[in-house]
């Protein structure tokens, strides 16, 4: 392909991406395509011969877009939203365009100063705590990762690292402290509350450290599922008793099934008692609610904390992937992630005048995405980023008015937190018998097909979630999914009573 049929295939992928876009709502939400049904339409060989874009497009169309599931759709209120906006496709082009692996300050001098730029304009746009900027004194600062998971295991790894270094500090001699360390390394412990996202014993699953999961109750004061200090305090001081060595664990802003927000202000006292431990924020949905200052409260404490991440490719405008992680002391990463061969010498890493990228993260290159980061904050603005968080909450909060007010219906199971719902099926009956109405009714609207939701088990209970997050979603899309779940909740109903 050459640049005049670049020029003509790339405005014909932009002509078809438009109107995508503005008849997005017109696709059935979730693809119902049957497993391997690519495999039937495509050949087995690669062509031998290059093909025309035409070709290429048309096949797209015809083939690949039956098995997508339209996540930009307003109808799609499943799992959390993956924004995406033109401004993020358009950094999503150019960082294709210059493809430069940022590993090294050296390989794109651009590429490194603006994703630190970007992300210290983010860590005082919510408020986090200064000591999270590139400049503060305790030597912090902001990287993109892929995805929170990716954050998180990289944390893990900087945890780990910390705890062994501190736990084998008085032992001088090279032997002995390999051996004691090897010892620890066996006897650390991460912990998680049981709403304590996946992929954090997934972290310890890679780093082969043990993990605890943490069983929380509904807390009386936030009626959510939060983790508390005492709760916290318990779990440490059982691993302990164990002969465990606690050194990191997750605490969540907004968890994935109901959104709770672990108690911050009690857990930083409890952080003075365990100096290895590691706390890491787990914020990557509801973080991008921090834009708003309203929200800002809810980070009362993270200064006591080690680190903190926001997947700006949930709910802020930008395409994924783009997963914010923002360190207190960047020392530990470097310590922990640092291998500088030879050929990845370079006057300038060697002056101490830079931040080389790969010291701070697991895969060696990545990509330029603070372009797209920078694109979007440029085009909304911080009060572009606000409206967009508000106008979602208060779609979301007119979706929790509906459910709330056929109480004959439906049972609220979780306050409504950052746009979430998250409610049950009545039905008369034990448990079991609501869990399987609700369960009916989830299966039913999927089956339907006009949207999309999803359902998390929490403390026994079989509950819906719907949630939007979408910037093209307006209340008219949630009062259709709201009647449309009532109408398959009248269906199970009659369906019992004959
Ligand atoms: N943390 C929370 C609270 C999440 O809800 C999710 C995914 O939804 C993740 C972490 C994992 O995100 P990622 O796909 O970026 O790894």
């Amino acid at each position: 392909m050459d640049a005049s049929q670049f020029q003509a295939a790339a405005h014909a992928a932009i002509h078809h991406v438009t109107d995508y876009y503005e008849n997005i709502s017109d696709y059935r939400v979730v693809s119902n395509v049957a497993p391997g049904y690519l495999g039937r339409l495509l050949p087995t060989e690669m062509p031998e011969k290059g093909e025309p874009w035409d070709a290429i497009q048309k096949d797209l169309a015809d083939k690949i877009l039956p098995g997508i599931t339209h996540w930009q759709s307003p109808n799609f209120l499943a799992f959390f939203p993956a924004n995406s906006t033109y401004a993020a496709i358009l950094g999503e082009l150019y960082c294709a365009a210059f493809n430069c692996p940022n590993f090294n300050w050296q390989c794109s001098p651009a590429s490194t100063e603006l994703e630190t730029i970007v992300l210290d304009w983010l860590c005082r746009l919510m408020s986090l705590p200064p000591c999270y900027l590139s400049t503060s004194s305790s030597g912090g600062g902001g990287v993109i990762n892929a995805t929170a998971s990716e954050a998180i295991v990289t944390v893990i790894v900087a945890a780990r690292d910390r705890a062994l270094r501190a736990l084998s500090s008085s032992i001088t001699d090279d032997g002995e402290k390999e051996r004691f360390t090897d010892q620890m390394r066996s006897k650390l412990v991460a912990l998680g509350s049981d709403q304590t996202h996946s992929s954090t014993q997934k972290g310890c699953m890679i780093t082969g450290t043990k993990y605890r999961s943490i069983k929380v109750k509904r807390d009386p004061i936030s009626q959510n599922f939060t983790l508390t200090a005492s709760t916290l305090r318990s779990a440490l001081e059982a691993a302990t008793a164990e002969g465990l060595v606690p050194f990191y664990t997750t605490v969540s802003l907004g968890t994935t099934s109901t959104c709770a927000v672990d108690a911050f202000a009690e857990i930083a006292e409890v952080a003075k008692d365990y100096p290895n431990l590691w706390i890491h924020v787990d914020a990557a949905y509801a973080g991008a609610a921090l834009v708003c200052p309203e929200y800002q409260h809810l980070i009362k404490g993270v200064e006591a904390f080690d680190s903190f991440n926001m997947n700006m490719h949930k709910w802020l405008l930008t395409n994924i992937d783009c997963s914010c992680l923002f360190v207190k002391e960047r020392k530990h990463l470097i310590n922990a992630l640092s291998i500088t061969p030879s050929y990845l010498r370079n006057e300038f890493s060697e002056r101490g005048l830079v931040t080389d990228y790969r010291d701070w993260q697991i895969p060696l290159g990545n990509r330029f995405r603070s372009l797209k980061v920078w694109f979007v904050m440029r085009t909304y603005g911080a009060e572009g980023l606000r409206r967009h968080i508000r106008n979602c909450l208060a779609v979301g909060t007119g979706f929790y008015e509906r459910v709330k007010k056929r109480p004959d219906l439906f049972t609220i199971f979780t306050p409504p937190a950052f746009g979430l719902t998250v409610f049950s099926v009545n039905v008369d009956g034990d448990l079991k018998a609501r869990n399987d109405i609700t369960k009916e009714v989830y299966e039913a609207v999927n089956a339907h097909g006009e949207i999309f939701i999803t359902s998390a088990v929490v403390d026994g209970t079989y509950t819906i979630r719907v949630v939007s997050g979408n910037p093209r979603a307006e209340d008219r899309h949630l009062a259709r999914a709201f009647d449309i779940i009532v109408a398959k909740t009248e269906e199970a109903n009659l369906k019992r009573r004959r």
